[in-house]
């Protein structure tokens, strides 16, 4: 089996970015940098026009390892194991290419059609003469079970020739997006469910700094329960990079609605009191947006009509990236970057205990505003002990098998 040690790192958004294009491929090597530091092996991260290269130094490294992590990282379009001869001589390029072909693929059938791009053009010969002469070398040799087919071919053999010769022929999928941070940063409310987690992810990926704010109401809720977001956090950070998590203790603010206010507005006066704590956690940190993983008619809280009250509190923008997924598709997501098992774990979450029997649906707004007036000699007190009292824990990816 052929032992790759590089990798070729395509972007695609990232490429049409104008004159603020640097910003986001340092970006994007310094994540890649950051995103490869536990992983065995010593790798130098740079870039190129157009692309970037990940290159393992001496010594052993830990392939799978490192792809998987390249996997990971926001901005990342394709990744090609790519190998690298240190020549720009076309002969040896050519042995090259053809001993690469006999390793990486040993005894599998396929057709092929080979991509050759010079930077060199002083060359001997041009792009389509090189591409000609290593398929019939590929032929030659391999003809017995490989082909060629131009037109819809199973694998491409691209070799690009510039101050060495750039050899691959796989391409794996990335996450795609944008690098983290080149968008700005935001605050997401972070509940023990599937949804936010995912909604986390999705901000991420558009290349969103995350940073989330839990809302526990011990003793009615555990240890084990905000344990729990912790690691949702941890999970998350697997992709959005290291998250602040502002843990608030809600419990005097939700023991005083639910003595004071009617209860079928329990949840939504709740909502927006989390939405209001962490808007102000949010300026505190210079984000410039709220996320919630919210879903059009999920609950009760969730109708349009319970959004437009929520929603009231808050002067940020509030992004909801799930806004109009079902419940299935958000499952799909959570699945698939591994946060699923841990939301489906059964711990209390504070808006399920202190909840109605029968919710209001379709909440007026001047009735909401005007019942959570009966709040008014205690709240102040209360949400200033709720902001002051915060505990910001530091949530690192946490490390998978
Ligand atoms: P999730 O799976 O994200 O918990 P959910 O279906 O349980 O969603 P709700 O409990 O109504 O929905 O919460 C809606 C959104 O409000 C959540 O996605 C989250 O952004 C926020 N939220 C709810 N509870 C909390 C909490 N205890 N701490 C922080 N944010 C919360
Ligand atoms: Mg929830």
């Amino acid at each position: 089996m052929f032992e790759y040690r590089a990798f070729l790192i395509k972007y695609a958004e990232i490429g049409v970015k104008g004159k603020n294009r640097y910003l986001f491929e340092d970006a994007l090597v310094g994540q890649i940098a950051n995103a490869l530091k536990k992983i065995e092996g010593d790798y130098k991260v740079y870039k190129q026009p157009g692309r970037v290269f990940v290159e393992a130094g001496k010594g052993s490294i830990d392939y799978e390892g490192a792809l998987d992590a390249l996997k990971r990282v926001m901005g990342v379009l394709h990744i090609c194991p790519i190998y690298i001869v240190d020549s720009t001589d076309l002969d040896k390029a050519y042995e090259e290419v053809v001993n690469y072909i006999g390793e990486c693929y040993p005894t599998e059938s396929f057709t092929f059609k080979v991509m050759a791009k010079r930077s060199n053009k002083k060359m001997p010969k041009t792009s389509p003469e090189i591409s000609a002469d290593i398929g019939g070398l590929i032929l030659e040799k391999y003809g017995d079970r490989l082909s060629v087919d131009v037109k819809n071919p199973d694998k491409f053999i691209t070799i690009e020739l510039r101050d060495k010769a750039y050899i691959y022929s796989e391409t794996i999928k990335g996450e795609g997006g944008l690098p983290i941070g080149t968008a700005g940063k935001a605050m997401c409310l972070l509940s023990g469910g599937i949804d936010s987690p995912v909604a986390a992810y999705m901000m991420a990926r558009r290349g969103v700094k995350v940073e989330a704010v839990y809302f526990h109401a011990p003793p009615y809720t555990s240890e084990r329960a905000k344990q729990k977001v912790v690691d949702l956090a941890r999970l998350t950070a697997r992709y959005a990079g290291n998250i602040k998590l502002y843990v608030v203790n809600f419990t005097d603010i939700q023991l005083a609605i639910y003595e004071k206010c009617p209860h079928d507005e329990l949840t939504i006066i709740m909502r927006r009191y989390m939405m209001k704590i962490a808007e102000d956690l949010a300026l505190k940190d210079e984000c410039v947006g709220l996320v919630t993983g919210e879903s059009i008619g999920q609950v009760a809280s969730q109708t349009m009509q319970s959004l437009l009250s929520t929603n009231a509190v808050c002067s940020l923008p509030v992004y909801r990236p799930v806004i109009c997924f079902d419940k299935q598709d958000i499952i799909n997501i959570s699945q698939r970057i591994g946060t699923f098992e841990t939301s489906i774990l059964p711990f209390e979450d504070c808006c399920t205990i202190f909840v109605a029997e029968h919710p209001v649906t379709k909440p007026l707004l001047a009735k909401i505003e005007k019942d959570e007036k009966k709040l008014d000699d205690v709240i102040d007190e209360l949400y200033k002990k709720a902001v002051d009292s915060v505990e910001i824990i530091n949530c690192e990816p946490m490390e998978v098998e």
